[in-house]
């Protein structure tokens, strides 16, 4: 009885580990075609870099392998790791090698966790135009016309009406043009997060 039982917890077993390889190579395919991703990973580290990301798809590997099948310094491979884990793209854990004492990084991408961090920083980034857009809105500006700064209405009557730059005397500025500019920008932002 206890024979029969053991046995059909290896046939388990077996499906299991066969299970797994398969979304294994499902998932590895389906990071490989994710255009986000990759187009978020270009913008971090290029396109050298998304090529070392490609090596993490689908399984967790220690940098000094990836170094190994690119034929590329284990440096590069390091770096590119780095600025992808300071965007939040990849993870590691280490372990220690117990011949040699050295620790070894094996490194994973985490395709859920770079995107939402990527999402977060476009919203700041709309949050800071829309900031600005609101000032260039509400905002009279004056200005040399000389390639000086535009002051605001309090600025330029506390001066006068000079440039405090160049002397010349300060006219209304119209700003339309940069209003437009960052009406523009924001659409396009918020029309890009849609995709993410
Ligand atoms: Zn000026």
């Amino acid at each position: 009885m206890s024979k029969k039982v053991s046995k059909n917890k290896k046939v388990i077993k077996k499906k299991v580990a066969k299970k797994r390889v398969k979304i294994k190579k499902k998932s590895k395919q389906k990071l490989l075609n994710d255009v986000v991703l990759k187009e978020i990973i270009i913008r971090i580290a290029g396109e050298r870099g998304y090529e070392i990301a490609k090596e993490l798809m689908g399984n967790e590997i220690a940098d000094e392998e990836i170094a190994k099948r690119m034929g590329i310094r284990v440096n590069l491979v390091r770096k590119v790791l780095y600025e992808l884990y300071e965007n939040r793209v990849v993870s590691y854990h280490r372990v220690r090698d117990e011949h040699s004492g050295w620790y070894v990084y094996y490194w994973r991408i985490e395709p859920e966790r770079a995107r939402e961090y990527f999402k977060h920083n476009k919203r700041l980034l709309i949050q800071k135009l829309e900031d600005r857009l609101d000032t260039e809105r509400s905002t009279s500006f004056f200005n040399c016309g000389n390639g000086d700064l535009k002051l605001p209405f309090e600025l330029a009557a506390e001066n006068d009406f000079k440039c405090p730059r160049c002397g010349d005397k300060l006219e209304p500025y119209d700003n339309s043009g940069v209003v437009i500019a960052l009406e523009r920008q924001i659409e396009s932002l918020r029309h890009h997060l849609v995709e993410y």
